[in-house]
């Protein structure tokens, strides 16, 4: 083979390889999130149950507080009692002491039932607890091997993009830029083989003589089809 085509093909492989890595390497954050979805199927349950706690424990310290100013209120209404003069003040003040005695048992009753709930929460956070730890270790695994893989793409690619920057040092600028050139153009081949007599590039078939070019090697030969630079390949290898 022509050493230059040699060197483009070569420089084709490189890139082809260095496309693949790059897509492996875009794949690794949907992977990462596929990761995250896993904990959060055990996560979202905890996570609402410790909400529904903190929730209810917020609650149950307005419920006392409520209680207690009710209590207070109720005892300043019972100070006021001596202080009656009519029927009309007496029966409005027992109104407003049954109204407040009213009040603050609701308030006790929803106190109440708050506490219930956060004493059976005390009983089912501990099995959502350890689900989310299992988890989290299960999830630690996949996450160690999904760095793991993203450590050797790296590696990989960028071992790649420094066999190909040394290529590019040792080739003749203008081939490069052909090549770049031809690259863009072309869907990323520029350089396709000659299988058969026919370019694998466009398909389309190679005139004899620039076959027989292709054998002696001397030149190197473009396809008159789709510009792209030909090598003869009859082993069947593929770039
Ligand atoms: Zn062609």
């Amino acid at each position: 083979m022509n050493p230059i085509v040699e060197q483009l093909l070569r420089l084709q492989r490189l890139d082809t390889d260095i496309r693949a890595l790059g897509h492996d390497l875009q794949q690794i954050p949907k992977k990462s999130k596929l990761i995250d979805d896993k904990v959060r199927a055990v996560r979202d349950p905890l996570d609402r149950a410790l909400q529904e706690k903190a929730d209810l424990e917020q609650a149950r310290s307005d419920q006392e507080a409520a209680i207690k100013s009710l209590e207070d209120k109720e005892r300043q209404l019972k100070l006021k009692m001596p202080e009656i003069r009519s029927n009309e003040e007496y029966s409005a003040l027992l109104r407003e002491m049954d109204a407040t005695k009213r009040e603050r048992d609701k308030t006790e009753e929803r106190s109440l039932k708050a506490m219930e709930r956060l004493e059976a929460l005390e009983v089912e956070l501990p099995p959502l607890e350890d689900a989310y730890k299992k988890g989290e270790e299960g999830v630690a695994a996949d996450r160690a091997a999904l760095k793991s893989e993203q450590e050797h793409i790296s590696a990989e690619l960028l071992a790649k993009q420094k066999e190909r920057g040394l290529l590019q040092a040792e080739m003749k600028p203008a081939w490069f830029k052909k090549y770049t050139h031809i690259a863009a153009q072309r869907n990323g081949l520029a350089v396709a083989a000659v299988k058969g007599g026919t370019c694998q590039g466009c398909f389309i078939g190679v005139r004899p003589k620039l076959v027989q070019d292709l054998h002696y090697g001397e030149d190197v030969v473009s396809c008159e089809g789709c510009q792209r630079i030909l090598y003869l390949d009859d082993a069947g290898r593929t770039p």
